[in-house]
């Protein structure tokens, strides 16, 4: 089964995403993650790629998209994926179809966990002591949600017309959240 996780910064994606990698034996494929591997380990890459992500913007979906193309064609976590942080625009979404399709594989359900900004900004602020991540301050965080609005509608609208969204309050407590999606999950794997 593959799931795509999607939502605004501070949704709880990386959260929710761990918790499922333990409960169905998924494997995680978070391109933030990655990205800033890459800032991380001064690679070519990162160095073109940190102003753009500690400014709040996205990074090009030619980036991403070479990315999890290496992922998504490994053999080892086929069919068992779960996709946070991508596709985050309409392009990218069309493009990892084409690229499951590709390697015989799809899309068995999203996940869109929502969240208000209000909550994203109390969230960032607190994931900021324990994570130290560069763009986890308030201004950057309200860009970033600002980013997610402008290109979400798009994703979203695309996955409903698929018949693939399943919507969750992130709001809700953790562990309310956890058995909510686990519930939606079980009942597509039947
Ligand atoms: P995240 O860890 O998912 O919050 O991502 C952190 C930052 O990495 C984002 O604000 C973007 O700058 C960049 N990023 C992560 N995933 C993507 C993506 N799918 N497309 C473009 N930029 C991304």
């Amino acid at each position: 089964m593959n799931i795509v996780i999607f939502g605004p910064p501070g949704a709880g994606k990386g959260t929710q995403s761990k918790f499922l990698v333990q409960k169905f034996n998924l494997n995680q494929l978070s391109t933030g993650d990655l990205l800033r591997k890459e800032i991380k380990n001064n690679t070519d890459l990162g160095k073109k790629i940190s102003s753009i992500i500690n400014s709040g913007e996205l990074v090009s979906d030619e980036i991403v998209g070479n990315l999890i193309e290496k992922f998504i064609s490994d053999e080892k976590v086929k069919n068992n994926i779960i996709f946070d942080g991508y596709p985050r625009t309409l392009n990218q979404a069309k493009n990892l179809e084409e690229l499951l399709k590709k390697n015989n594989q799809k899309i068995d359900i999203v996940l869109k966990l929502s969240v208000s900004l209000e909550i994203v900004k109390k969230r960032i602020s607190e994931r900021k002591n324990q994570e130290k991540r560069a763009d986890d301050n308030e201004e950057i965080a309200i860009k970033r949600y600002k980013t997610y609005e402008q290109s979400s509608a798009q994703v979203l609208e695309h996955y409903k017309q698929l018949n693939l969204l399943k919507i969750v309050n992130g709001e809700a407590s953790i562990s309310e959240i956890n058995t909510e999606i686990s519930g939606l999950i079980e009942a597509i794997k039947g």
